[in-house]
């Protein structure tokens, strides 16, 4: 009877992956996220484990947004001259 109610719940914590990454390993993959979301190309797999990080931890999800603002005003500078 515990396992029933465990088994249902054990597959939503534990996603399908059993691969995470730091929050090193992160913020390395932080300015190339960024920039593949302004390509609009973030949704590839290659930045699955990056996106599920940043789910989870709000330090890294601050740097990316800081990150995110800069390089976005960058680009609209690029596109005002
Ligand atoms: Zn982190």
């Amino acid at each position: 009877m515990e396992q029933s109610a465990l088994e249902r719940w054990m597959p939503a914590v534990l996603d399908t992956r059993d691969e995470e990454i730091s929050c090193s390993q992160c913020f390395d993959q932080t300015p190339a996220y960024v920039e593949a979301e302004l390509a609009g190309q973030h949704q590839s797999e290659v930045y699955a484990l990056f996106r599920q990080h940043l789910g989870q931890c709000r330090v890294c999800r601050e740097e990316y947004e800081a990150l995110k603002e800069v390089l976005l005003a960058e680009a609209s500078d690029e596109r005002a001259e």
